[in-house]
């Protein structure tokens, strides 16, 4: 693996980080943490749109559906630059890192045409409906069911966990369509149009105060056939996909996010006198995890780059990054004592760091995958 910048690479770097000096807003996360959560997601929203209308977003997407034909490389380099110029997050989080990614492998030119481009501009915001009330990390318990009549599948059921189903316009779903079927066959995943009638969205409170995911209840949604992704019957394995591409992509968001938060908790201990070497020593050791978690999501980018294939890297990164997330978040309160309580960045973070390592399968099931599928043990259950 050679992490030195080709020509290609160095001239794209220059030309985002210019880009990006002159467009990140500034001082955007102390002002915007005071937002309410839908006055801060209208901003991301309204970031997104302006990434994408120069070209910027979905960097290793194919332009023909209007992202920037550039390399996974490429795309790693806009990560690390957006990170490094402390730029917003973008809204569609789900939409670009994870059902994107498994409409351009699994849809047909049609559904391609219809969703990827409203996905980079932000136009249309997508959730993920897979966890069910019985069906979390045993997903392939699944019990929503999607029963054919005539050219529409009609849903009836419930699912959990879903973040930002109250904002989407579209849901992934995955569903039961053969009510003999029994775990993994007779699933059918399903892209829902949360406007349909008899979807109605509850949002659940946690303990950030926040409602980011939501209950959803689908009482008699008509979904047109044409909107079943990758063939009726052939729900888990398209599931599968969106699970590799979350675990492997939404560490890297989650990666530089931290190493940002790193940076902003150096600075905050420079101001408020804190050099003790216990504070050096645990701070370096946030620095250090971060930086083994980045260079394993170089690792995976190298790998797919070489033979077109993922490897168990995304298990790997996903323990690596949740769990490197909540000690740097535990540090942070320690160091900064009861600062950290009016920080509103910090107390956030802290309180949301919790999920990290339930969030796209517990640290638990990426551990027996790393277990079963790298070291050849034998399965657990
Ligand atoms: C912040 C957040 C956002 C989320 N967003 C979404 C979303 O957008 N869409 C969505 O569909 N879901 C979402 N989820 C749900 C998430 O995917 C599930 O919570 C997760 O898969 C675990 O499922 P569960 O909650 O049913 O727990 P369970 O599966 O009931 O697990 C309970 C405990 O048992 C352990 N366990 C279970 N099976 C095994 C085993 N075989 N071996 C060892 N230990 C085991 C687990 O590790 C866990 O500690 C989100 C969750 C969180 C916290």
């Amino acid at each position: 693996m050679d992490l030195t910048l080709t020509p290609q690479e160095t001239a794209f770097r220059d030309e985002l980080r210019s880009w990006l000096q002159r467009n990140v807003p500034t001082n955007w996360e102390a002002d915007r943490r005071r937002d309410s959560m839908q006055e801060r997601f209208a901003f991301l929203r309204g970031w997104q749109k302006t990434v994408f209308d120069a070209g910027w977003a979905g960097v290793a997407w194919p332009t023909a559906y209007g992202g920037r034909g550039a390399t996974l490389m490429e795309q790693a380099i806009f990560t690390e630059e957006m990170a490094r110029a402390g730029a917003p997050q973008l809204a569609n989080t789900l939409g670009l890192s994870l059902i994107g990614p498994t409409i351009i492998q699994y849809g047909t030119d049609a559904q391609k045409t219809r969703f990827l481009q409203n996905i980079l501009s932000a136009d249309e915001i997508w959730c993920q409906g897979f966890s069910e009330p019985n069906a979390g990390s045993d997903l392939a318990n699944v019990r929503t069911r999607a029963d054919r009549d005539g050219d529409h599948f009609v849903v009836n059921g419930q699912k959990v966990w879903t973040s930002w189903a109250w904002a989407a316009d579209w849901c992934a779903l995955v569903t039961r369509s053969d009510p003999a079927s029994q775990k993994h066959a007779g699933l059918t995943y399903l892209l829902v149009d949360m406007k349909t009638p008899g979807v109605d969205v509850r949002p659940l409170k946690q303990m950030t105060g926040e409602s980011e995911f939501c209950e959803v209840f689908f009482h008699d949604v008509r979904v047109p056939v044409e909107h079943v992704l990758g063939g009726e019957g052939h729900g888990w394995q398209v599931a599968l996909g969106t699970l590799a591409h979350e675990r492997a992509t939404l560490g890297v968001i989650f990666q530089v996010q931290t190493r940002r938060q790193i940076d902003r908790l150096v600075a905050t201990c420079r101001e408020r006198g804190i050099d003790d070497a216990v504070a050096r020593q645990k701070v370096a050791a946030a620095y250090i995890d971060n930086e083994v978690v980045r260079l394993t999501h170089l690792r995976a980018i190298s790998r797919i780059m070489q033979t077109g294939k993922p490897g168990p890297e995304g298990s790997i990164l996903k323990i690596g990054w949740s769990e490197a997330n909540q000690r740097f978040q535990i540090v942070a309160q320690e160091l900064l004592g009861a600062h950290a309580d009016v920080d509103e960045e910090f107390a956030y973070s802290y309180l949301r760091s919790r999920g990290n390592t339930i969030e796209a399968g517990t640290s638990e099931i990426q551990r027996n995958i790393v277990a079963q599928h790298v070291l050849g043990l034998p399965k657990s259950y």
